[in-house]
C-alpha cells in the first residue's frame, strides 16, 4: 500500500476525519463516463458508504479534446495516462480502456506502486489475472473486477467469498449479452445471422466490429475467470474452447424449434475427476430449462455447488449504467479495505487442476444431414453412431424430392467420437452434406 493509502487507513483508526481517496479513472467511454457520473453525481453517498471521500484525480483518454459529459470538470481530463497512474496523491486505479495494452502496463504500474486497481477488463484478466494477482500481492494492493464478468451481475464475489467454503461442481450460463440478442432474434422473428446482427448493431448491442462477440472470444475470457475462481486453479483464455455463433443458420433455428429447443451461446465450466473442462460453444437446450427464458441482451449463469445446490444469477450483463454499479461496487469495496489499513481476499489458485481437451468433454449432440432418400440409408448411419458408442436418442427422417433430411440427437458420448462419427458420415455415398453439428446441454430440472 502506498503511502497515501497507509495515511488514510491510520487516520481511520484514530477517529480522524478520514482522507479523501483519490481515483485514476483511465478511460471515460460508454462505461468510464457513468462511472464519473455517479462519483460525482453521488459523492456524499459514495463518501458514507466508502468511509470517507472519493474523489476523482484525474480521467485519462485517448482524445482529450473530445467533448465529455457535464458535471465532470474538463480540468481532470488528460492524454497521458501513464503519468496519471503515479501521480502521488492517486490511491485508486480504476481502468476502463479495454484490451490489452497499455492497460496491461498501466495496471502493473498502479499495482506495484501499491495502488489498488479495478478493472472491467475481462480479455485482459483472463490473459495475465496470474500476473495481475502476483503484483497486487506483491505490493499490498488490491485487484477487484466484479464488471469483467457479467456487468451489474454480481456473481464474482459469490465465488470468491461467499461460496469459499463450498465445493462448486458446474458454471453454467449465457455471458453474452450480444450474441443472446443476435440468437433471441433469430428464435423468435425467424431472421437470419446477417439481419439479427445487423438489427443487434442498429441497436447498440453489437459493436461494428463485432468478433470478439460472435466469435466466443468476448464469452471465452468470461468462461476463464469464471472457472479460475470457481475452482480454485488458473485458466486463461487459451484453456477454453471456443466456437462462436457465426454458423447458426435460421434453418437450424427453426430445426431447434420443431424439436422443442432453443439455441443459446453457452459457457460451460466443469469440474470433473481429472481436471477442468471449459468451452464456449452454441448449444441446443430444452424451451423449458430456464436458461431458455433468458431473452433479449440479458446474462443468466447458474453455479451447481455440492452443499448449496444450484443457484441463478440473472441480469444485465453489460450496458455503461449496469457495468458501473459494478465498478462502483469494486471502488467501494477497495476504499474500505485500504481505510482499514488491509486487503481484500486474494482468490486462492493453488488447486492445480489441469484443463481437459475438448475431445474428452462429454455433451449430447443433434447431427442434421442431407441424405439421399432411398431405402436402407439409416442403417449404416446408424451403425457408424453405434460403433463408436454413440447412441442415438431420436431419429427424424423428412423426404424433400430426391433428397431426405435426416436429424439425429444423441445420448451424452465424449467430442472425439461424435467427431470421428461425423468424419465417416460425411465421406458415406448416401450423405450428400452434414448440415450442422450442434451441441445439446441442460436436461430439464438439470
Ligand atoms: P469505450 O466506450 O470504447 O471506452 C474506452 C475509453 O478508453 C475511451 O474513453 C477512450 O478514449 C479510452 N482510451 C482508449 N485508448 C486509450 C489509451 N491508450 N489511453 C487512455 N485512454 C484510452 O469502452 P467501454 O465500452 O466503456 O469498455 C471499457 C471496458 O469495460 C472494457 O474492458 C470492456 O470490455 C469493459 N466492459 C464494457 C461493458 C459495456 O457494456 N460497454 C460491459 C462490461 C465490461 P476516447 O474516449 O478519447 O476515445
Amino acid at each position: 500500500m502506498n503511502d497515501v493509502g497507509q495515511a488514510a487507513g491510520a487516520a481511520a483508526q484514530v477517529g480522524q476525519a478520514a482522507a479523501p481517496l483519490r481515483i485514476a479513472l483511465l478511460g471515460c467511454g460508454v462505461v468510464g463516463s457513468q462511472v464519473a457520473r455517479l462519483l460525482t453525481e453521488q459523492a456524499a453517498s459514495l463518501a458514507a458508504r466508502a468511509g470517507g471521500p472519493l474523489e476523482i484525480a484525474g480521467i485519462a483518454v485517448r482524445r482529450p479534446g473530445a467533448e465529455r459529459i457535464a458535471g465532470v470538470s474538463p480540468a481532470l481530463i488528460t492524454g497521458d495516462a501513464a503519468s496519471l497512474v503515479r501521480r502521488p496523491d492517486v490511491d485508486i486505479v480504476v481502468e476502463l480502456i479495454g484490451g490489452i495494452e497499455p492497460a496491461r502496463s498501466l495496471l502493473l504500474a498502479a499495482l506495484e506502486s501499491g495502488r489498488s486497481v479495478v478493472t472491467a477488463n475481462k480479455a485482459l484478466v483472463a490473459r495475465d489475472g496470474a500476473e495481475l494477482h502476483q503484483a497486487a500481492s506483491d505490493h499490498g494492493a488490491d485487484l477487484y473486477y466484479e464488471a469483467a464478468v457479467a456487468g451489474a451481475i454480481p456473481l464474482l464475489r459469490a465465488l470468491r467469498e461467499s461460496l469459499a467454503g463450498d465445493r462448486v461442481r458446474r458454471v453454467l450460463g449465457i455471458v453474452n449479452g450480444t450474441t443472446n440478442f443476435i440468437l433471441d432474434r433469430m428464435d423468435s422473428h425467424g431472421a437470419d445471422f446477417d439481419s439479427a446482427l445487423a438489427e443487434a448493431q442498429r441497436l447498440g448491442y453489437a459493436e461494428a466490429d463485432p468478433t470478439a462477440d460472435v466469435q466466443g472470444h468476448d464469452a471465452a475470457a468470461k468462461a476463464a475467470i469464471l472457472a479460475g475462481l470457481a475452482f480454485h486453479t488458473q485458466v486463461t483464455s487459451a484453456d477454453v474452447f471456443t466456437e462462436g455463433i457465426t454458423g447458426v443458420t435460421a434453418a437450424d433455428m427453426a430445426s431447434a424449434r420443431s424439436l422443442g429447443f432453443v439455441i443459446k451461446l453457452l459457457a460451460i465450466c466443469e469440474r470433473t475427476d481429472g481436471g477442468v473442462s471449459v468451452r464456449v460453444h452454441p448449444a441446443m437446450i430444452p424451451r423449458e430449462h430456464p436458461l431458455a427464458a433468458v431473452r433479449e441482451a440479458y446474462n443468466a449463469v447458474f453455479v451447481e455447488a455440492e452443499a448449496a445446490g444450484r443457484l441463478m444469477f440473472y441480469g444485465a450483463g453489460a450496458g455503461g449504467q449496469p457495468t458501473a454499479s459494478a465498478v462502483l461496487g469494486d471502488i467501494v469495496a477497495v476504499a474500505r479495505n485500504r481505510r482499514a489499513g488491509m486487503r481484500g481476499p486474494e482468490p486462492v489458485a493453488s488447486a492445480g487442476l489441469p484443463a481437459i481437451p475438448m475431445d474428452n468433454a462429454l455433451t449430447r449432440y443433434y447431427v442434421a444431414l442431407d441424405v439421399v432418400d432411398r431405402p436402407g440409408v439409416l442403417a449404416p448411419v446408424a451403425e457408424s453412431f453405434a460403433r463408436r458408442g454413440v447412441s442415438i436418442k431420436v431419429v427424424h427422417q423428412e423426404g424433400r424430392g430426391e433428397d431426405a433430411s435426416l436429424i439425429i440427437v444423441t445420448h451424452t458420448a465424449p467430442e472425439a467420437a461424435l467427431a470421428a462419427t461425423v468424419a465417416e458420415l460425411a465421406a458415406m455415398d448416401s450423405v450428400r452434406d452434414v448440415d450442422s453439428v450442434l451441441r445439446v446441454e441442460g436436461e430439464v430440472g438439470e
